[in-house]
């Protein structure tokens, strides 16, 4: 039986991880760690998990004394990190938190696995590792930077960050990788591109728009809106990540994306189209709107859901153009490609929102409403 620590586990991507990998592996034990930060909930994680293979631990991971003694009571096989400040418009306001989780957190989990996994030395004076562990590092692909209209990242493409955050987790990468260059550490680094699905914390672009929607407020698009990311369903991303940390290379890193590129004003217009065909097709939907009108008939009108909702402003400091992986080298060796098509995503993630707004009220009361309103008022 394989024991995981899988941190950021109350978070988007994390909680999406844990609940595939208990699904998938029934012969693994998780302690999930998470600082539960204004990200991380544990209202995320009470469902759809086995809570027998389970432990949930709340924590920080830059607290040493907590990760010595997480490795020395369950002697992990695998480190997965995915805790992380991960908000770009964060680290422009507050760069040094990013500084404190996203690098320092990354470096004091890799010593501790080194404390706990050393098992002596070799003849050239390399630590020798137990058999079997892997210290997978989850990282993005905004650490290459941005790109022109052409061309895709590569795994060679150079390192270019430009935010805060993105600096951060270029950092973080770097330490992973001298820890295999210095001690022959077994990791490995996924980079991927931007995630959507359900669990999605609704300061990002798609859980953002779809709450907006709902709520009757303008939707916020940054500059002239035609910024471009490469856009990957959750679950796929989640896959990638269970592959390379069972079957990928040691000291490698894996770039994963969607092939899925779109300009974000794409994005809110097809989001709002997609909610409007949803709640045309089965008129439940419409119960879950804030903004009530009601049509000559006396049913709740949707007419007002339309483009008209969009509102431009003011661009993102540094903002990045365009973001687009190219995942050939974990397609090729092991296999990975995104199955999930936009089309189906897109309307899987809007359909959990309609029916999970319990959980965006859970998420986005107290600190949300603060930094809703210092970034974009009271629209
Ligand atoms: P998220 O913000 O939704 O979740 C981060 C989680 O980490 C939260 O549960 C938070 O409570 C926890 N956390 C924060 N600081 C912590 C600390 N000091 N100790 C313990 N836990 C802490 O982020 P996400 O979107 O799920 O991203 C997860 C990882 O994936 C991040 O490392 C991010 O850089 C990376 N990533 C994200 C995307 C994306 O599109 N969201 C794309 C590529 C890579």
């Amino acid at each position: 039986m394989k024991t995981y620590l899988v941190t950021g586990a109350a978070g988007f991507i994390g909680a999406n991880y844990l609940k595939y990998i208990l699904a998938k592996h029934t012969d693994i034990k998780v302690v999930a760690l998470d600082l539960l930060t204004y990200a991380g909930n544990l209202g995320t994680i009470a469902n759809d998990i086995d809570h027998t293979r389970c432990e949930f631990v709340k924590g920080d991971i830059c607290d040493r004394e907590l990760a010595d003694k997480l490795f020395a009571e369950y002697q992990f096989d695998y480190v997965v990190n995915f805790a992380a400040e991960s908000h770009v418009d964060r680290s422009i306001e507050n760069p040094q938190l990013f500084l404190l989780t996203n690098i320092l957190g990354t470096q004091n989990l890799l010593d501790a696995a080194r404390r706990s996994w050393v098992t002596g030395k070799d003849e050239q004076g390399y630590p020798t590792w137990r058999e079997g562990v892997r210290f997978h590092q989850v990282s993005t692909d905004e650490v290459y930077g941005s790109l022109g209209e052409t061309g895709f990242f590569k795994e060679t493409t150079p390192l270019c960050p430009h935010s805060p955050y993105s600096a951060s987790k270029t950092s973080a990468d770097m330490f992973v990788m001298a820890y295999f260059d210095t001690y022959k550490m077994p990791v490995s680094i996924t980079r991927c591109s931007n995630n959507y699905g359900p669990y999605h914390f609704p300061e990002k672009l798609i859980p953002l728009i779809i709450k907006n929607i709902l709520e009757g407020k303008k939707l916020p698009v940054y500059g002239d809106g035609k910024n471009v990311r490469d856009w990957l369903y959750v679950k796929d991303h989640c896959k990638a990540i269970d592959i390379v940390v069972r079957d990928g290379r040691e000291g490698e890193v894996y770039n994963v994306g969607g092939h899925n590129e779109k300009q974000n004003i794409e994005i809110v217009k097809l989001t709002i189209s997609t909610i409007h065909q949803m709640m045309t097709e089965n008129p439940e939907y419409r119960q879950v709107l804030k903004r009530k009108e009601y049509n000559e008939k006396g049913e709740i009108s949707i007419d007002w859901i339309n483009e008209s909702l969009i509102t431009f402003v003011t661009d993102r400091l540094g903002h990045d153009q365009r973001y687009a992986i190219d995942p050939t080298k974990i397609t090729n060796e092991l296999g990975w490609f995104p199955q999930t098509k936009f089309e189906v995503g897109i309307v899987k993630t809007i359909k959990w929102y309609l029916e999970n707004q319990a959980w965006v009220e859970e998420v986005t009361s107290g600190d949300y409403q603060h930094y809703y309103e210092k970034m974009y008022g009271d629209r």
